[in-house]
C-alpha cells in the first residue's frame, strides 16, 4: 500500500529455545506491547511494529497460522535488502537460492538503505 507514511524495516537474527508456534505468540505479545491493534488496522497499512518469522534454522514449516520460510519473502526489497545487509549467503531451505540472488527482481519498490544510496 503506497498511501501511507514511510516505514522502517529490518532484518535480525537471534536464537531461541522456544518452538515455532511459541516464538509466533511471543512476537504477537511484543507487537501488542507495541500498541497493535489488529481490528483496527487496514490490510497491509500503517501498524505500529510488524513482526514476521522469516526463517527458523532450515526449516520448512506449514502450522495453523505460522508459514515458513515466510511465503512473500523473496518478493520484498524490504525484507531482501536487510536481510543480505546481515546474511548475503543465505539460502531458501527449500530451493537453495540465495536470497540475495533475488535483489535485483525487487529494485524500483522505493526501499533505501536508511542513510545510504538507494537500491
Ligand atoms: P501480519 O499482519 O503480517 O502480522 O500477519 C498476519 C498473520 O500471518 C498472523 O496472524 C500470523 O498468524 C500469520 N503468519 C503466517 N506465517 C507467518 C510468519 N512466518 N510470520 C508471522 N506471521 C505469520
Amino acid at each position: 500500500m503506497l498511501d501511507q507514511p514511510d516505514f522502517l524495516n529490518l532484518v535480525a537474527r537471534g536464537e531461541t529455545g522456544l518452538r515455532p508456534l511459541e516464538l509466533l505468540a511471543a512476537t504477537q505479545s511484543v507487537e501488542a506491547r507495541f500498541g497493535r491493534d489488529r481490528s483496527r488496522e487496514r490490510s497491509k497499512g500503517p501498524r505500529t511494529l510488524d513482526i514476521d518469522i522469516l526463517l527458523y534454522g532450515d526449516e520448512i514449516l506449514e502450522l495453523p497460522g505460522l508459514s515458513v520460510p515466510h511465503p512473500g519473502m523473496r518478493e520484498r526489497a524490504f525484507v531482501l535488502v536487510p536481510l543480505a545487509e546481515i546474511a548475503p549467503g543465505l539460502r531458501h531451505p527449500a530451493d537453495g537460492l540465495t536470497f540475495a540472488s533475488f535483489i535485483e527482481s525487487v529494485s524500483g519498490q522505493g526501499i533505501y538503505l536508511r542513510a545510504a544510496r538507494p537500491v
